[in-house]
């Protein structure tokens, strides 16, 4: 994040690109190259030890045009406000790909939520919607979890907009316990999403998903999850890697014992003697590569040496723009961001619509309708790279930001 790269400024680019294929005018671009609104806020907060400690927290809204705005909270000591009006504009992207009723929306609060106690982390999340409160809600713009936050912050955050508004609103924030409204499938969501289209990919490569060779980077929410569906299709998981380190095992891991033994931050190569390095893990062959951790993981350099057939990118842009590059000309089938990792926003969209409808789906109707989804998103990305002889990847932006720019200048905003 913040440190390693300018993620604003790449994100402008991939949208200016996609926005000039489309045939839009610079008047567009202006639109939408930035957030129509980001807001900073500092919230205070009583630390166990009595003293108040003010965190810094932002909420980027890129565009209401065709709906509410719609992402997730991410606590992470490094997080700018760059890096959350990038995101923001990453989640416009993605329900344009997915076709969902909403513009990109994205929340940080700048921490490390490993050093906070529960009763701190409450406290927190609690203050994020106090300051936030007039420019949330369900018609207005609606968060989800993100990188460190889960399910329970989701329920302080909901209780307290519930207590401040004193009416149940539950279509207010997604990725919420199934017992206060939450989706029947939406933690495992993102994983399920990027199973639906590893299957989708490597039939278009001709590759047996029974006994291909997979790699995983990062080992939190959706890594983890994922590590375990492929592997139930008859994958060999080989490799995995966390913050820490890498493991490896050319025989398959075993994914259910490191499954029970992970922490809740996606932590457990520290469990082991014999690890290698994330940089070693991406020197070994294998048939599919999942990036799953932060952004730019794979640079140019690790590209050149590459060895893998698919990359299916669930992290916001792993891959450096040049590496991407260099592995299309290899022939890498590289499937984007925006369209892998839109599982959790998928779901998220159906819970929102069972709040709002009051009538709640089984596991199963959540599955079938998330496969559908994304087989379709897939499908009509290929078309458009295959038609357009472009890469996923451009087609993938061209798809996810036709929707917003349409409904802008419908509205007359560009
Ligand atoms: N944080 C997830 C994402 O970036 C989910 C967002 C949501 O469900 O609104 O896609």
């Amino acid at each position: 994040m913040g440190e390693n790269f300018n993620l604003l400024t790449s994100t402008q680019e991939i949208i200016k690109e996609a926005l000039q294929k489309l045939g839009y005018d610079n008047g567009m671009y202006e639109l939408l190259k930035e957030p129509l609104r980001t807001v900073e806020i500092r919230i205070p907060v009583r630390m166990d030890d009595g003293k108040v400690q003010v965190f810094t927290g932002f909420r980027a809204q890129h565009n209401d045009a065709v709906g509410p705005n719609k992402g997730g909270i991410r606590l992470h000591p490094n997080v700018t406000i760059e890096d959350v009006k990038a995101l923001s504009m990453w989640m416009t992207l993605k329900a344009g790909v997915m076709n969902l009723p909403y513009g990109g929306g994205k929340g940080a609060i700048i921490c490390d939520p490993r050093e906070l106690s529960l009763g701190e982390l409450e406290r927190l999340s609690r203050g994020y919607v106090r300051a936030l409160f007039d420019l949330l809600g369900p018609n207005q713009d609606v968060p989800a979890p993100d990188i460190f936050t889960n399910a329970q912050m989701m329920a302080w955050m909901l209780d307290e907009y519930n207590l401040i508004n004193r009416s149940q609103q539950p279509a207010f924030i997604t990725g919420k316990p199934v017992a206060l409204g939450g989706s029947e499938g939406r933690e495992r969501a993102t994983a399920s999403g990027v199973t639906v289209v590893v299957k989708e990919a490597a039939k278009k490569r001709n590759l047996d998903l029974q006994g291909a060779t997979v790699i995983i980077q990062g080992f939190g929410n959706a890594g983890s999850n994922l590590a375990k569906f492929l592997s139930d299709e008859g994958a060999k998981v080989i490799g995995i890697s966390d913050a820490h380190g890498a493991l490896h095992d050319s025989e398959g891991l075993d994914i259910e014992y490191l499954l029970d033994r992970r922490d809740s931050f996606g932590t457990v190569t520290t469990l082991f003697d014999e690890t290698i390095t994330s940089e070693e893990l991406l020197q070994i062959p294998c048939d599919i590569l999942i990036p799953a951790s932060m952004g730019e993981q794979i640079s140019y350099q690790d590209a050149k040496t590459l060895d893998t057939k698919i990359i299916v990118e669930v992290a916001n842009s792993p891959l450096s723009e040049e590496a991407n590059r260099l592995l299309t000309e290899k022939d890498v089938l590289i499937i984007p961001d925006v369209l892998a990792s839109s599982g959790g926003l998928t779901v998220s969209y159906f819970e929102w619509v069972q709040n709002n409808s009051g009538y709640y789906w089984t596991d199963e109707m959540v599955r079938e309708r998330m496969s559908a989804k994304m087989i379709e998103a897939f499908e009509n990305i290929y078309t458009v790279a295959e038609s357009r002889r472009i890469d996923m990847r451009l087609a993938a932006y061209m798809v996810g930001i036709q929707k917003i720019a349409e409904g802008s200048r419908f509205r007359g905003w560009a």
